[in-house]
């Protein structure tokens, strides 16, 4: 019997601190892509839907897929895009009777009305289909995993990579889980434990530190018969909700009393570790200045902002590591991006070779990265932005900065995009004309992800904190709704 499966990819990953409201637009801007559009353009890449349709392949499910939508990390999805995501989703359910639903979420979507955007995607999934059949999600890595998507969901898989490269896996291991749900094999239900940390769990690296045994542990204990996956979740602390903060969440039958434990055993671990740090954030001053006296034999020095990754919603405008780098008179440099839709604007207007006076960036908040910068450049080239992925994370994927201009002042030639979007691959600098792997320094805003398409090239990696709104330093802002007490907020207490 050939089972109805419905899919749909929406992630999201709110930071509740950004002035820029997520509305319709900025889905647009990242993708949105109804049926068709989105099996041609993700169906073959790294992407959930790729593990999706293979699953069904496999078991020769009917598939239907509503659709594919992402906006890049901002402020609070708007009542109206999130209704214009969702209802496509909650009609298709209602439309047949699907034996079981496959969800790509992100796990960290705030709305201007709720908390808890996946949880109120699958309440709404609820009324419709009933507990009837089984909903299984896959999620990012830095999800804040609420009880009510471990209520609603039956089957819960989080990325185990960070940068995120197993996203298509992560889908095979949904999958798998919901046919043998299908077949009636399995029941499986969803727990989480967690723990009250802003932090991320292991200073967001899978690369190093305990997390590697923590994986470990997870995946030895999904070795038992009655377990189906356990996912640790690093948190998000940019999204100041009540249930903000790292998870462990099985996915699993039998006996709840060991699953908890387990859970609560990595957990119990994670917050005796939360001291440990695992990034060391350079001030831009002290990164300056380590580029000036860098030989690159080896390769570029990689100079990560950090603080202005707009892959967690920080405007990506932040002036203050620039500033820095021109200040020490780097040259034979990089630097991207640097979002400001305004002057991208005002530079197409002109040719390239012209030489011009440009305001650049900090126009979003100045308190966060530092005000604009008036700088002599000359323009080197401008474009539409498009450019197609090379890397291990978007290989394949079409994506657009929007108009997008490269000028050179001193040393340093700086990426101006429109769209905020973290620097993770080199094609992002390659398809605009900057080749970096023969600069002797590259400064690119990223916390993580870079370090799939740029460590093979580095001679060194440094990361940098340039006071922007993604800051570690999480005193800097203005939490309400997370509880408390919290580490770091809140010091000398025990949970
Ligand atoms: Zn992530």
């Amino acid at each position: 019997m050939a089972y109805n499966i419905l899919t749909a990819e929406l992630m999201h990953e709110t930071n509740t601190f950004s002035r820029i409201a997520t509305d319709e637009q900025a889905f647009r801007n990242g993708y949105f892509l109804v049926g068709a559009d989105a099996l041609a353009e993700r169906g073959q890449q790294n992407t959930e839907l790729a593990g999706f349709l293979e699953t069904g392949r496999k078991y020769g499910w009917q598939l239907d897929h509503v659709l594919s939508a992402a906006a890049g990390p901002s402020g609070k999805v708007t009542t109206a895009a999130f209704d214009w995501l969702v209802e496509p989703i909650v009609a298709a359910a209602g439309s047949k009777p699907y034996d079981g639903i496959l969800l790509g979420l992100h796990g960290a979507m705030v709305t201007d009305f709720c908390e808890d955007g996946e949880g109120e995607l699958l309440r709404r999934l609820r009324t419709v289909t009933g507990d009837r059949i089984p909903i299984a999600i896959t999620l990012d890595l830095h999800a804040n995993v609420t009880a009510a998507m471990c209520e609603l969901a039956d089957i819960i898989v989080s990325y185990k990579t960070y940068p995120h490269i197993d996203l298509r896996e992560t889908a095979h291991q949904a999958g798998e889980i919901l046919q043998r749900s299908l077949v009636g094999e399995i029941s499986p239900r969803t727990v989480g434990v967690t723990c009250p940390m802003l932090e991320e769990v292991n200073g967001g690296r899978t690369d190093m530190g305990p997390m590697i045994e923590w994986l470990r542990a997870a995946r030895e204990w999904e070795q038992r018969d009655d377990v189906y996956a356990v996912s640790i979740n690093a948190g998000f602390a940019s999204a100041d909700i009540a249930e903000a903060g790292p998870s462990v969440v099985v996915t699993a039958s039998g006996d709840w009393q060991a699953h908890t434990e387990f859970a609560s055993g990595i957990i119990a671990e994670i917050w005796n570790q939360r001291h440990q740090v695992l990034n060391d954030y350079l001030e831009v001053g002290a990164a300056a200045a380590i580029a000036a006296r860098y030989a690159a034999d080896s390769g570029p020095l990689i100079i990560a902002d950090y603080a202005d990754n707009p892959g967690a919603g920080a405007y990506g405008d932040a002036t203050c590591l620039l500033a820095a780098l021109l200040e020490a008179g780097i040259d034979d440099a990089c630097f991207g991006p640097m979002v400001d839709g305004a002057t991208a604007q005002q530079l197409s207007q002109h040719q390239p070779g012209d030489r011009l006076e440009i305001s650049l960036g900090g126009k979003v908040d100045p308190a966060y990265g530092g005000a604009p910068l008036e700088l002599q450049v000359e323009l080197l080239s401008t474009s539409d932005g498009r450019y197609v992925g090379g890397g291990a994370m978007i290989g394949g994927l079409h994506r657009s900065f929007g108009p997008t201009a490269v000028v050179r002042s001193g040393g340093i030639e700086i990426l101006v995009t429109t769209l905020a979007q973290q620097l993770l691959d080199l094609q992002q600098f390659r398809s605009f004309g900057i080749d970096p792997v023969a600069k002797r320094v590259v400064a690119l805003k990223s916390m993580q992800h870079f370090r799939a398409d740029f460590e093979p090239i580095a001679g060194r990696v440094i990361v940098c904190d340039s006071g922007a709104l993604a800051t570690p330093n999480y005193q800097r802002l203005e939490y309400r709704q997370v509880r408390r007490p919290i580490f770091p907020l809140d010091e000398n207490f025990e949970f």
